[in-house]
């Protein structure tokens, strides 16, 4: 790839898998740019690896993480602070300390805000009393890894459910699930225990080729799907999950273009909904970070207003309103799955596109949409599900010479060994 020699100030806002892997690449391709990443991160965890680590895949969880310090790339600045405001008119980012930090070009990847405190009776510091647990985070995914062996050894209920909002990695609900169900089997307790799956979604997975084994799997597994339920609150006391069911019905009403005559309208109907548990697995509601939404950087109409992800082109990760601003990764407002997978198909597209706008020429690389979802159906097979943003399959080589629509045991191995050193060694240093 072309680089340039125009001395540029960049700012990298987040150095996660998006916002390291940009500016390695960057600085090996604008000799004279100055580059700036603000992260307040001691550490960089490859969080695919929580799921791995909530399942007793991974027996220690100190081998999911690096120190930040390690994976700045050398000749990049490295402010470690976190960002608090932004204004894209001034073209200033301003941190925790009062420092501002001025940008010709910026780069936006600050991934995502999980929300805990939005769901009743839930905080971050409350996670795993009333033996609630969540693999979202990397100490929530340890306490999961303790509590899913005592509640597979003790029996009882086990409810798992997933978000309202848009969430990193979908499947990761699903996975959880479906490995403490499979745990179950091979300690020989499956029949003291019930697992229920509860999605806020229509379905339980939307992407055509990789649904219908899926929902087979949770079939022949006898784990219930309840689509159209999302969480609202938790009583950790009594052990009580309260869910709000959404239904769209048609209902009948007068006509005012003909008099007397009556047409069909949708209309929402919620229910409340409370069900007992004896272990519950929640992903928290998650949003842009709230300073992208205070900088107007946020979709303000439609789908994507309410969780502020920031407005990109879909196609060339460029903001819709601020042409020197790129963005990329979970934080980015693109229908896409958030994955760090999906992160690596992006992060060259942003690159060309940046260095054209440095150069005065329009962007013109294009992101497909690409995404890779593993997910883990028990200890020992992954039902590798990659698609675009038309939900279209992208199977990648090998593996395309196996039919992926079903689980298979090489992407089991490519899941738990290949894909962590991969992610340190090949996607973070900006090679792969
Ligand atoms: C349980 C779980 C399972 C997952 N499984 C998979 C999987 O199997 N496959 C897959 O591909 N992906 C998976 N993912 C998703 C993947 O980890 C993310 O999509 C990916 O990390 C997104 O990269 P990012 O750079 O956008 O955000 P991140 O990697 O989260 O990085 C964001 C960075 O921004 C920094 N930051 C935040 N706020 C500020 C601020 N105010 N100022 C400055 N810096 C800030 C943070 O410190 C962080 O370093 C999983 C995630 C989870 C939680």
């Amino acid at each position: 790839m072309k680089g340039s020699d125009r001395a540029v100030k960049i700012v990298v806002v987040g150095g996660g898998a998006a916002g390291l892997g940009m500016s390695a690449r960057l600085v090996r391709l604008l000799k004279k740019a100055q580059i700036t990443l603000i992260d307040p991160a001691e550490r960089q965890f490859y969080q695919p690896g929580f799921t791995l680590i909530g399942s007793g895949v991974y027996r220690n969880p100190d081998k999911v993480w690096r120190r930040q310090s390690d994976c700045i790339p050398e000749g990049v600045k490295w402010v470690k602070q976190a960002v608090t405001a932004l204004d894209p008119a001034k073209n200033t980012v301003t941190v925790a300390d009062g420092a501002v930090y001025p940008y010709d070009f910026l780069v936006l990847t600050p991934g995502i805000q999980c929300n805990w405190d939005a769901i009743e009776g839930l905080s971050y510091k409350t996670l795993g009393e009333g033996n609630v647990h969540s693999i979202y985070d990397f100490e929530g995914a340890q306490k999961t890894w303790k509590a899913v062996q005592a509640f597979v050894e003790k029996g009882g209920r086990g409810v798992f459910a997933d978000t309202y909002t848009k969430h990193k990695c979908g499947g990761a609900p699903k996975k959880i699930c479906l490995l403490t169900e499979h745990l179950s089997r091979k300690r020989g307790m499956r029949d003291s225990l019930k697992f229920d799956f509860f999605t806020a979604s229509k379905a339980l997975y939307d992407v055509p080729l990789f649904t219908p084994r899926l929902e087979q799997i949770y079939k022949e597994r006898s784990v219930s799907i309840n689509t159209r339920m999302r969480v609202k609150g938790v009583d950790t006391a009594a052990k009580k999950v309260h869910f709000i069911r959404t239904e769209t019905i048609k209902r009948e009403v007068p006509d005012p273009q003909t008099l007397g005559a009556v047409k069909a309208v949708d209309e929402v109907v919620t229910t409340p909904v409370v069900e007992e548990y004896d272990f519950l697995h929640l992903a928290p509601p998650q949003s842009a970070p709230d300073f992208v939404r205070q900088a107007g950087l946020g979709w303000t109409e439609g789908s994507l207003a309410a969780e502020a992800w920031v407005m990109v082109d879909k196609g060339t990760l460029v903001h819709k309103k601020f042409a020197n601003i790129v963005s990329l990764g979970d934080v980015a407002g693109i229908p896409t799955s958030k994955t760090s997978a999906a992160v690596r198909k992006q992060i060259p597209v942003a690159v060309r596109n940046l260095i054209a706008l440095i150069e005065g020429r329009e962007p013109e690389a294009i992101y497909d949409g690409y995404a890779a979802c593993p997910i883990v159906t028990d200890y020992g097979h992954v039902l590798m599900a990659e698609f675009d943003y038309d939900k279209k399959p992208k199977i990648s080589f090998p593996l395309s010479l196996l039919d992926m629509s079903r689980e298979r045991r090489i992407a089991w191995f490519l899941k738990v060994y290949v894909l962590k050193p991969l992610y340190f060694y090949g996607m973070i240093p900006g090679y792969w």
